[in-house]
């Protein structure tokens, strides 16, 4: 039992010590190009990759999945005259399930009428307090929220930094688009679906 138990010692010491010198073979191979380059990153994000490297982040970033979540941003479809049309209506949803309570919205009304409008007048999340749940994004009935990518956000003044209103959260469809392709094809699908179950 105790021979077998060196064995296996041996074994693990020999795998740790074979993949250090390939460290050092496969660097050579690639001539110094192995790290902070594109064809380099994609090697050692391979299953074949050898030997033991770390990503040189913040130098190089690893590409993010589709479903990466991180602060929410507001769809807005750009119209022929130019116009920003917010996807939102100020249903209030996302705001009613999000858990850390960190989405602020503010009705807009007709300034003749008076009379409640579909679109927010405001609308603030707190990123500090964001969790990043995807709550919001996976319960809006308009497809109008979804999750960014962008995690880099660190800042000296929390207080306006990372107070989002419209202005910092609005992005276009064309965003979103090329940031979730299969979600976007997806809810295009649904609510060409709903459009002509809407016209039957
Ligand atoms: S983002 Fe969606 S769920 Fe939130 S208020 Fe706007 S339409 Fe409603
Ligand atoms: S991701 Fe979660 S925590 Fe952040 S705003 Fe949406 S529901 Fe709230």
């Amino acid at each position: 039992m105790a021979t077998l138990t060196g064995l296996g010692l041996l074994k693990g010491l020999w795998v740790t010590f074979r993949r250090m010198v390939d460290t050092y073979l496969v660097d050579l191979r690639w001539r110094g190009k192995r790290y902070r380059s594109a064809a380099g990153l994609q090697d050692r994000l391979s299953y074949g990759t050898r030997g033991i490297f770390t990503i040189q982040y913040p130098e190089e970033k690893l590409p993010s999945p589709e479903n990466f979540r991180f602060i929410p941003f507001l769809v807005y479809d750009q119209l022929e005259d130019g116009e920003k049309k917010l996807r939102c209506t100020a249903c209030g949803m996302c705001a009613r399930v999000c858990p850390p309570q960190c989405i602020w919205i503010t009705r807009a009304v007709d300034p003749e009428t008076h009379k409640p409008l579909t679109q927010p007048a405001e609308f603030v999340i707190e990123a500090d307090v964001c969790m990043n749940c995807g709550l919001c994004a996976e319960f809006c009935p308009f497809d109008a929220i979804q999750m960014d990518h962008v995690y880099e956000i660190a800042t000296h003044s929390r207080w306006t930094d990372l107070r989002y209103d419209l202005k910092k959260l609005m992005k276009p469809a064309a965003y979103h688009a090329a940031l979730h392709p299969l979600r976007d094809q997806q809810e295009t699908l649904e609510r060409e679906g709903k459009k002509r179950e809407g016209e039957v």
